[in-house]
């Protein structure tokens, strides 16, 4: 007999942003398989068996999730944000591809969750209500020089950017480096949003410009996602003590009437 795969999407830290259908599925799972800081966030219920395991492990972690499924698991492979983004289910179809042909006939469903740029461009106001582009800094399945071209090209061509895994112990002069990049292509007061553990309690949020960004690119640390704007994107300024807001105008090349 053979089980189900859930590859499931937790949303940003809040319990409330979980979508109802990521919850039902997950309360009739046998085995959860993720991240540990991920597994941990997954409601108990009795007879759930959690396979915790570490960062960098996605492969493994997938083909052992799938597995568990071909023997007649009821599996969940849990991610942060959304499966789809930087996370788990595009290590799950890799491994599919790539595993024995019994597990191209399984039961998988990937069960959307609200992606961290979605999270906070909402807390900001609009930032990505137009064309932009979502781009990881992190190098570590691709070349830096890979990174660094994709980021001119999108902003050159006007694209806003959501930019996530802006940092890490591994990786700590990279986001400093791409943002003086960005410096060539956009104005040095372009909009610039650092968002940290967006819906968490310990939650910040700032609003600063592209130049005094590069200038203290550790502000961001791997819990932020980094919005770039365009020299289009908007900020309301609303006055002491009240966050400004940011939006992009529905428009090219036209400002409020
Ligand atoms: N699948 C996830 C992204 C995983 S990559 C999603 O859709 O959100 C991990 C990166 O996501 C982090 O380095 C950070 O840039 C971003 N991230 C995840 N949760 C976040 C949160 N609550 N607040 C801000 N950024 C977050």
């Amino acid at each position: 007999m053979t089980g189900m795969l859930y590859v499931i999407g937790l949303g940003p830290g809040d319990a409330a942003l979980i979508t109802p259908e990521a919850s039902a599925a997950l309360t009739r799972c046998t085995d959860v398989f993720g991240y540990f800081p991920y597994v941990a966030r997954v409601p108990d219920h009795a007879g759930l068996t959690r396979h915790a395991s570490d960062n960098r492990e996605e492969l493994a972690r997938a083909r052992a999730a799938l597995d568990c499924a071909a023997s007649g698991g009821r599996v969940a492979v849990v991610s942060g944000g959304d499966p789809g983004v930087f996370a788990m289910a595009s290590a799950v179809f890799e491994a599919v591809e790539s595993g024995p042909v019994e597990w191209r006939a399984l039961d998988i469903h990937v069960l959307p969750g609200i992606s961290a740029m979605l999270a906070a461009a909402a807390r900001i106001g609009a930032p990505l209500g137009h064309d932009f582009a979502v781009v990881s800094l992190s190098d570590n399945l691709k070349p830096w020089t890979v990174v660094l071209n994709r980021l001119r090209a999108a902003a050159s061509a006007g694209f806003a950017l959501a930019l996530y895994n802006p940092i890490s112990r591994a990786r700590p002069w990279q986001f400093g480096a791409a943002l003086t990049a960005l410096l060539e292509v956009l104005p040095p007061e372009t909009p610039v949003i650092f968002a940290s553990a967006v819906t968490r309690p310990d939650e910040r949020i700032e609003i600063l410009t592209l130049a005094n960004a590069a200038a203290a690119p550790e502000r961001a640390d791997m819990r932020t996602l980094v919005i770039i704007g365009t020299a289009e994107t908007r900020r309301i300024k609303r006055g002491e003590g009240l966050r400004d807001w940011v939006y992009a105008p529905r428009a090219t090349g036209a400002l409020p009437a």
